[in-house]
């Protein structure tokens, strides 16, 4: 058991813990925890008197807007990932599982582990920077057959998949089960959405030239998007744009189309007739971090509500929320959108607020306009948005991999990821299945033994319960 470092409140906005070091610590490794993670490594966490601490289920950063390449095939899972303890030298790092907060008595608890051993952690200040999950919107058919975008395992188990459909679609004789096989919907028009249709419809119409039993003209990827016009972030110009060079790559568009539900091997939309397919990609909707459900914050559609300092509503001066879990006031009376750009700001300033709280100054408002959006359509085509100004086309394209080649972080990943995409233009890309049914019923058998481990490391009650964590010894940091 690890010994308490969790002192009594001398009753201070700051919480100061008697006799300990100060402790900051930051839920999520995604793009806002990163961030402001970085910022306070720089300013807070050389001193003596101050620990900052970030705890994630990954010890690495995914780079979200290259993953629909990890998806077509044309980058690999690695290339897109950059390990948090390579940044982060001074700021102490625990990979776990964040299951609650105590916001009365300032304490993180989290699991940790194979066996998700409990273990609990005191802060004075804590900044949520924990993202957001997938919304099947109440559809529990789509929710149990859909794969997701999400993850990198969602990327590269998708590619997977779909050459795993392929092969066999080749040995199927069935012809309608043939072109349940082979077709391929995708939900949700926003950015994940387009960029993976464009993306699955490329690596798809490049990989059937090799089955010589299918053809090109037996694909089918549908796109359904319940709006008018996809990428209605960009406005109708460029959306309409995406759509028509979609179509003319053989995406069947599916608009002001809801799906409802998943049976037989066939999604269910309305308006229109049921879909026959075996693979459905949900991207139409998020909500924020399933562990922030249950705490007791003030949200606005799940979202935890800050002020304009990013401050909890309630926990003035103590906690902070950033990025896609946190509904941050625009001057306009909504919320500042999901998007990668705007967490990555977000924490800037909120560790900037952290700092000044620390040191008595006053903190800032956030303040931020968006600069601009861009979305890859497939076949080295884009649409970007940029300080006003319109692209589309190839240098849309071009401009969506410069910029985001700029943002991904790491030099060693930007080099990788650059030899990559020079190498495309000479070589083919991979299609083989490196995930095959066998590893899929192997990985099953591991999953059960894990389940079955915590099983008898758990007493019954489960491990995040007051007392399963007193009887395990609750390790307390
Ligand atoms: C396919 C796709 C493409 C996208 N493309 C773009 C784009 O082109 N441009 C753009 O600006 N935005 C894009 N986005 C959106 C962008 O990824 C998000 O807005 C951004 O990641 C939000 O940052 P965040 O820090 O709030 O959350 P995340 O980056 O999601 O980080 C959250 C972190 O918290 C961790 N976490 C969550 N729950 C727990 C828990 N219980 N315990 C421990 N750790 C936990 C997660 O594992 C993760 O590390 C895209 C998103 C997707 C899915």
């Amino acid at each position: 058991m690890i010994s308490s470092e969790h002192g009594s409140r001398n009753g201070e906005a700051g919480a100061r813990r008697e006799g300990s070091r100060r402790r900051v610590v930051i839920l999520g490794g995604g793009f806002g925890g990163l961030q402001a993670a970085r910022r306070l490594e720089r300013t807070l966490a050389h001193r003596q008197d101050l620990e900052v601490v970030l705890i994630s289920r990954e010890n690495y950063v995914l780079f979200t807007p290259m993953l629909h390449e990890v998806a077509a095939g044309d980058l690999d899972p690695a290339d897109i990932v950059s390990p948090l303890r390579k940044m982060l030298r001074r700021v102490r790092l625990i990979q776990a599982e964040v299951s609650d907060v105590d916001l009365a008595a300032r304490v993180v608890r989290y699991a940790v582990g194979a066996l998700r051993r409990p273990r609990e952690l005191a802060y004075d200040h804590l900044l949520i920077a924990m993202g957001s999950e997938t919304n099947y919107l109440g559809s529990k058919d789509a929710e149990a057959a859909a794969t997701t975008m999400k993850t990198l395992l969602d990327a590269a188990l998708l590619r997977n998949r779909m050459v795993a459909l392929l092969e066999e679609a080749a040995q199927e004789t069935d012809e309608t089960r043939r072109r349940k096989l082979m077709t391929f919907v995708v939900v949700g028009g926003g950015f994940a959405g387009v960029e993976t249709t464009g993306a699955m419809n490329d690596f798809l119409r490049e990989t059937v030239r090799y089955y010589p039993e299918l053809d090109a003209s037996m694909l089918r990827v549908v796109l359904v998007h319940s709006g008018k016009v996809v990428l209605p972030e960009l406005g109708a110009r460029l959306g309409c744009y995406a759509q028509r060079k979609l179509q003319q790559r053989g995406v069947e568009l599916r608009l002001e189309t809801r799906v409802t539900g998943y049976e037989h091997d066939a999604v269910e939309v309305a308006p229109g007739n049921p879909i026959g397919t075996m693979s459905l990609v949900w991207t139409a909707g998020i909500m924020p971090a399933a562990a922030l459900s249950s705490l007791p914050l003030e949200k606005r559609k799940g979202r935890v509500k800050v002020n304009e300092f990013l401050e909890v509503a309630g926990h003035e001066g103590v906690v902070w929320a950033v990025g896609d879990c946190a509904a941050v006031p625009h001057g306009d009376g909504g919320v500042h959108p999901p998007t990668a750009q705007h967490a990555m700001r977000q924490a800037v300033a909120a560790a900037r607020n952290i700092e000044s709280v620390l040191w008595g100054d006053a903190q800032k408002p956030f303040r931020f306009s968006t600069i601009g959006q861009l979305a890859s359509i497939g076949h080295r085509m884009g649409v970007a948005q940029i300080l006003g100004m319109r692209f589309s086309g190839f240098v849309a394209w071009w401009l969506w991999r410069g910029v985001y080649l700029g943002k991904l972080p790491g030099l060693s990943k930007k080099l990788r990821v650059a030899i990559k995409w020079s190498l495309d233009l000479l070589f083919p890309r991979e299609i083989e299945q490196l995930v095959t049914l066998r590893d899929v019923e192997g990985m099953e058998k591991l999953g059960a033994t894990l389940r079955a481990m915590r099983v008898v490391a758990e007493p019954v009650g489960g491990a995040a319960s007051g007392t399963a964590s007193a009887a395990l010894g609750h390790g307390r940091c």
